[in-house]
């Protein structure tokens, strides 16, 4: 069960005190207290764990600063929607929205590998109007002998330049609590020119111990991508795990699933899923389209099979997309077969907003079509 405080309710005033005081008195229940931090006002969500079902909604509701109640179904128990759940579905961080109602692209160098073309990428994002993108500096390789990523020594430049170009928000996949830490520490001493969200890969999707060290943290949000071989709820539980530490900030990528079934695509493209996750969590929801399609295939019509994908994420709901460019993919040291290039950008963020118009137009018909039916 979930009680929804008043806003900007305060945790040294007597009636949270009282509160506390009343709750602590449940037999066999656990309390957990999670406040979100939003840019006008804060939100205080307490959990109760344990023997709930004796809870009655009224009395609970009549304790102080309780403004709603929330009996949570077993599963996804922070992230999840529940019946009469109007907790939000965004979270704000640099300045942005992200949430089940926005659309942001990530388009970028999917690993880092010389400071040329990191200015380069990210002045074309700039002259494209982006204020995002996605820098790899910690890569997981199939191969030991790979090239595995710059990591800390790449930071300071990455940062930099992000904050020269008017970049807010970079996503970059940790795969070591080590890695947040140098990523706060290279963020300060560049002065925090930008913002960072946190990505958990496909390798990592069930390293709960990284999960839980993700978690507890709150400075940075965090995109969790599907794991690529195990069902949707197994990695909906992952993200759970997130937010059950205290991070609530989280998205959920889709980004293929491992079998040949999906060939010639290096993974078999799962978008279809973006109103599933969208109906059973709270979460933004993320498609890569580079990492599920791996290739710069074209169907006849001339389009890429990796910009096809895209407009079907976003036709069905997508709210980010993680994209790989190049400025040179032959040069690329990870990944550059399936990036596309600098020039083909405008092309990729019109397309996207065609898709993006065509989705909202599409919502619009469906509450017109429901609209009756609810009033009848
Ligand atoms: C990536 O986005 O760079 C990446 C490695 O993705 P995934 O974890 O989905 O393979
Ligand atoms: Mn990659």
């Amino acid at each position: 069960m979930i009680l929804i405080l008043s806003d900007n309710a305060d945790p040294q005033s007597p009636e949270y005190l009282q509160l506390m005081e009343s709750l602590g008195r449940l037999p066999n229940i656990k309390t957990r207290a999670h406040r979100i931090q939003g840019t006008e006002r804060s939100v205080t969500e307490v959990y109760l764990l344990g023997d709930t079902k004796a809870l009655a909604i009224d009395e609970m509701r009549a304790l102080p600063l309780v403004e709603n109640v929330i009996r949570v179904s077993e599963e996804f128990r922070v992230l999840g929607r529940h019946k009469d759940d109007n907790r939000p579905t965004h979270f704000d961080y640099q300045g942005l929205r992200f949430g089940q109602d926005t659309l942001h692209i990530f388009a970028g160098l999917c690993a880092v590998d010389t400071r040329e073309h990191v200015d380069t990428m990210m002045r074309a994002l700039k002259d494209n109007g982006q204020q995002c993108t996605r820098m790899g500096a910690y890569k997981p390789r199939t191969s030991p002998y790979a090239f595995q990523g710059y990591g800390k020594a790449c930071l300071p430049y990455v940062f930099e330049l992000a904050g020269k170009h008017g970049i807010r928000v970079i996503a970059m996949e940790v795969t070591h609590e080590s890695h947040v830490d140098e990523i706060r520490q290279a963020l300060r001493a560049t002065g925090n020119p930008t913002g960072v969200m946190l990505q958990i890969g496909t390798r990592n999707t069930q390293n709960f111990e990284l999960l839980k060290i993700v978690g507890r943290q709150k400075e940075f949000p965090v995109l969790i991508k599907r794991g690529f071989g195990i069902t949707l709820d197994e990695s909906l539980n992952a993200a759970e795990y997130l937010a059950s530490e205290g991070n609530h900030s989280v998205v959920f990528g889709l980004r293929g699933m491992k079998t040949n079934l999906g060939d010639p695509h290096r993974n078999f493209v799962d978008f279809a899923q973006v109103p599933v996750v969208r109906r059973l969590t709270r979460m933004p929801v993320c498609i890569d389209p580079s990492h599920s399609v791996g290739s710069r295939m074209a169907g006849p019509d001339g389009i890429l099979d990796v910009m096809h994908v895209t407009a079907q994420g976003v036709l069905a709901g997508a709210n980010m997309v993680l994209v790989d460019f190049h400025p040179n993919p032959a040069k690329a040291l990870v990944d550059g077969p399936q990036a596309l290039r600098l020039d083909e950008l405008p092309q990729f963020i019109e397309d996207v907003a065609i898709a993006r118009e065509a989705y909202l137009k599409r919502a619009e018909l469906a509450r017109r079509q429901l609209r009756p039916a609810l009033s009848g």
